[in-house]
């Protein structure tokens, strides 16, 4: 997921406040190609969307209590996912069959034909795929080796769109702690390998704020801040406040005009080290990335739908993105999203829950590279009548509620649903954002909301070899999977 929210209290995760940088668009990924969408509506696009979770305003909630129906189908819909692992087992299938599903790659269109397989086994209808042409990166061999003293190999992720090295590049590291530092100090780079060392802090708990808004920027323009003075590469710490020695990768992004330098995450106890050594005196590496980024290739959203029975030409659309990185399995980020909104769309089926108006769950192409999934849906059906989208691409924490895009008042007429939600413990309800993927949606002017899971650990597994279906507690994915049925039940259903 992409995200923001740097200094915004409770932000979501992966929301960007109004007003915020543009750069806090790269999200969580879908940013070097995505940035444009992106950045002309930073209030909601995220990077990834991940950026601190924020609960609700207390303000937002209106006194008016939700009607009966709504509480009884809380009420069914807990009682079906108390007990079950389904959605967590057909995740873990979804895991161990395909793996990470990087954007051009065959797992990613393998994934995307069984998705829409499961669907119409599961009784939607109308499942299919739709073409989206996607761009394809790929990172190749790569090696970061320190020199002469203290000589040693230190693990890295190529970023999401460098450029190679075009071979072994030879130079001194450079460490700064900030972009700004590095802007302050350009005249020390030219010819060197800058190292942004920029700390993500600990998660706040009292905020539910990773900070991920404020910490991904080097990622994003690293590169063409230190190509502007000169560097010949650029490292960054990985955006993440938690490592055992693991690189976080995600998208970067070059400036027109600016030379392409290549660019890597190295692990937080690399760049500690890193950060050693130079203080110490000139510290040399030897760094090899074999990206190269290749012609688009074709993929496609996959989609179907539960037919509204009074009115389905208007829809809700309930979402995640299928690709991932090309590390780990992608279960947090964001299969998850995926198994919820297709387990989701099914238990209604199975409980006879026909809302008045249609379902329809879009499993996104390339938000983490391109956002070329959500861009294409909203040019496909954009205009058709959306009365609501939710996205789910914050991981599967513990349920804990939604985040709603909007204004005060498009926040209370969905927040006032909050009690229905306590049996999932999902009742968390207030502004928010909305989703990467559903963007396009949002900026149209449709009522946009984002699952938001609990998030203390998400980004320490975020685009790392760490984010496996392991992490994931079954029972979480199920009742996160159950609110995300409830919410657009109720969006469906209502006046
Ligand atoms: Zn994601």
């Amino acid at each position: 997921m992409l995200s923001a929210g740097c200094g915004k209290p409770r932000a979501q995760p992966g929301a960007i406040p109004p007003g915020a940088p543009a750069e806090l668009t790269t999200p969580h990924d879908a940013d070097a190609e995505g940035d444009d969408a992106k950045d002309a509506t930073d209030a909601n696009d995220g990077d990834d969307g991940d950026d601190g979770f924020g609960a609700p305003s207390s303000a937002a909630r209106p006194a008016s209590p939700p009607p009966a129906w709504a509480y009884d189908a809380g009420k069914k819909l807990a009682a079906h996912a108390a007990g079950k692992r389904r959605a967590w087992d057909r995740l873990a299938e979804f895991a161990d069959t395909f793996g990470p599903r990087p954007s051009g790659s065959k797992a990613l269109e393998d994934a995307i034909d069984w998705s829409v397989r499961a669907m119409a086994q599961d009784g939607l209808s109308a499942a299919r795929r739709e073409k989206v042409m996607i761009p394809h990166w790929r990172r190749g061999k790569e090696s970061l080796h320190v020199l002469g003293t203290g000589a040693r190999e230190l693990r890295l992720l190529g970023l999401g769109g460098t450029v190679g090295t075009r071979g072994t590049l030879r130079a001194e590291v450079m460490v700064v702690s900030s972009l700004d530092e590095l802007d302050a100090r350009g005249a020390e780079a030219k010819g060197k390998i800058v190292l942004v060392n920029a700390k993500m802090p600990a998660y706040d708990h009292v905020l539910d704020e990773s900070g991920y808004g404020t910490a991904v920027r080097p990622r994003g323009e690293g590169a063409q801040r230190a190509a502007k003075h000169g560097a010949v590469a650029t490292l960054i710490r990985s955006v993440t406040a938690v490592s055992l020695d693991t690189p976080h990768t995600g998208a970067m992004r070059y400036a027109e005009g600016v030379p392409k330098i290549p660019a890597a995450a190295v692990t937080i106890e690399g760049a500690e080290f890193l950060a050693r050594a130079a203080a110490r005196g000139p510290v040399r590496v030897a760094l090899q990335l074999g990206a190269k980024t290749l012609p688009d290739v074709a993929s496609g959203n996959a989609i179907a739908e539960l037919r509204g029975r009074e009115k389905p030409e208007e829809i809700v659309v309930i979402g995640g993105h299928i690709d991932s990185w090309d590390v780990g399995d992608g279960s947090s980020d964001d299969g998850a999203g995926c198994v919820m909104a297709m387990e989701a769309a099914r238990m209604l089926i199975e409980l006879g829950m026909v809302p008045r108006r249609t379902i329809r769950v879009v499993l996104f192409t390339n938000e983490e590279f391109g956002l070329r999934g959500g861009r294409a849906y909203f040019d496909a059906h954009g205009s058709e009548p959306h009365v609501a989208a939710i996205e789910s691409d914050s991981g599967a924490g513990a349920p804990k509620g939604f985040g709603i895009a909007g204004d005060a008042a498009a926040v209370a007429s969905v927040a006032r649903y909050a009690p229905v939600f306590a049996p999932l413990g999902a009742d968390d309800i207030g502004k928010g954002w909305g989703g990467a993927d559903i963007s396009p949606l949002t900026d149209a002017g449709v009522l946009s909301l984002s699952l938001r899971p609990e998030g203390g650990h998400y980004f320490d597994l975020h685009h790392s070899s760490a984010d496996t279906v392991d992490k994931i507690d079954p029972d979480h994915l199920q009742r996160n999977a159950a609110a995300f049925a409830l919410m657009a039940y109720i969006l469906a259903e209502r006046e």
